[in-house]
């Protein structure tokens, strides 16, 4: 096919995006700022497949709905696209703990929980796919007390519930994206360079141009698809595109213990409903993921220039931060404590997440508990993908890539 395409951003959605489209016969031009593909948010988050159990306050249930559709397709959709399985890269099933500040009480959750593992087992029967672990169906339960007592602290929590939720370690699925990448011939990779401005031509194709207004990769593009998440808004805003129009960006640390755990050393947990955080056992090969957001949110901007946090300039911030939320984690959990991660190396590094609303996660009224205001918007042939989450990235790319193969052939 002739037409040229124009990719902003090799996260883990332009990535895909990239590799279903040249799989179709499109030719692609992928373009990062970064030297390598799938770097920022796409690396350094926590991976979780959300089954809807974190939303638990969207009245609407649209959330969970979405994250539902998004859980269900991951794994299918990544194995079509790069060969890959992510059921080998699995951290061990969540366990939820509700704190005793949570916004939503433990009834309510339990029967939140109950209504998410329906819709996931009904949905799954009708329409087909599976989780990530290959299961057709997932289960949540209330964990009897005796099962968690000395391992968090009944003074701070007051119910805890075993789910079959689990995340997909980024870090190792990141190298099996670029290597799907590597390997497509129609994709021309475009590494350490930066979009800046997006510019219509005026007869339905495009300009890219770099920060002194030179033309960049190919110049002119048919069609132009911004994937870039973290300057979303600002190419977005260019070319008078509102895709949100109440939007935050956060910098939230991810940091990852390098240590071998086994399945039995500690729980995988996500602390509900506020301003909480999660421990994530992703095993002898991947180590520990530690957020406490308290701690690890460190920006929180209506600002579309986001300066980069990753940098050697923000190191001390970002230890310290990791240093209070280990603090915090190893206060409320005797497990935790018990394996004395204070010796073991750590990466202190995070990502930005664009988000709807202006309000933070502790507001009963935020709008961080529901994420429906996500996904495509279009203008003609420029098209913008607002991913939202992990869980929904190979949903999202299906979808983009089947909008322009309906709008191209
Ligand atoms: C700490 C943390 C924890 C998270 N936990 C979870 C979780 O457990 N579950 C879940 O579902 N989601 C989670 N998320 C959200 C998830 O990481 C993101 O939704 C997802 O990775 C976004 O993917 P993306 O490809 O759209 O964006 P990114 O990964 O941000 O990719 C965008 C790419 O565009 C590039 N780029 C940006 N601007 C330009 C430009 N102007 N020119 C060229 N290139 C550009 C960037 O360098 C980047 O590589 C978390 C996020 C963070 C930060």
């Amino acid at each position: 096919m002739t037409q040229r395409i124009a990719i902003i951003g090799a996260g883990i959605t332009g990535t895909l995006t990239a590799i279903g489209l040249a799989q179709q016969g499109f030719r692609v031009d992928l373009i990062e700022r970064n030297c390598e593909a799938v770097t920022e948010a796409s690396l350094y988050n926590e991976g979780k497949i959300h089954l809807g159990f974190l939303y638990a306050h969207d009245q609407t249930w649209e959330t969970p709905r979405l994250m539902i559709e998004g859980a269900r397709t991951f794994g299918p959709i990544v194995r079509r696209l790069t060969g890959f399985d992510v059921n080998t890269i699995l951290s061990t099933p969540f366990f939820y703990g509700v704190h005793r500040e949570s916004l939503v009480t433990a009834d309510a959750f339990t029967s939140h929980l109950s209504r998410c593992t329906s819709t996931f087992n009904e949905v799954v029967q009708a329409e087909g796919g599976a989780y990530v672990d290959g299961n057709r169906a997932i289960t949540a339960r209330v964990c009897e007390r005796d099962e968690w007592e000395n391992l968090f602290d009944p003074e701070i929590f007051s119910d805890f519930f075993a789910t079959s939720e689990r995340a997909v370690d980024p870090q190792r699925l990141a190298p099996h994206l670029r290597a799907a990448l590597a390997a497509e011939e129609l994709i021309q990779w475009w590494p350490s360079t930066s979009v800046e401005q997006v510019c219509p031509n005026g007869d339905g194709s495009w300009t890219l141009k770099g920060s002194g207004g030179e033309l960049i990769a190919a110049g002119k593009y048919d069609l132009v698809i911004n994937a870039a998440w973290s300057d979303l808004v600002r190419l977005d805003e260019q070319i008078g595109l509102e895709s949100l129009t109440e939007w935050s960006y956060r910098y939230k640390l991810a940091n990852r213990v390098h240590r071998s755990v086994s399945t039995t050393d500690l729980l995988s947990v996500t602390i509900v409903l506020g301003a909480f955080g999660d421990l994530v056992n992703f095993g002898d090969q991947g180590g520990i993921f530690v957020s406490w957001y308290p701690h690890g949110r460190l920006i929180f901007t209506e600002s579309v220039d986001l300066p980069d946090w990753n940098v050697a300039e923000h190191e001390h911030a970002r230890e310290s931060a990791y240093e209070k939320s280990r603090i915090a984690w190893e206060e409320m959990s005797p497990q935790f404590r018990a394996l004395h991660v204070i010796n073991d190396p750590v990466d202190v590094r995070g990502g930005i997440i664009l988000a709807s609303g202006r309000l933070d996660v502790d507001d009963p009224n935020s709008a961080l508990h529901s994420r429906v205001q996500v996904g495509i918007t279009r203008s003609g042939t420029y098209f913008s993908v607002n991913t939202g989450k992990y869980t929904l990235a190979p949903l999202m790319a299906q979808n983009v890539i089947s909008q322009v193969k309906s709008m191209l052939v």
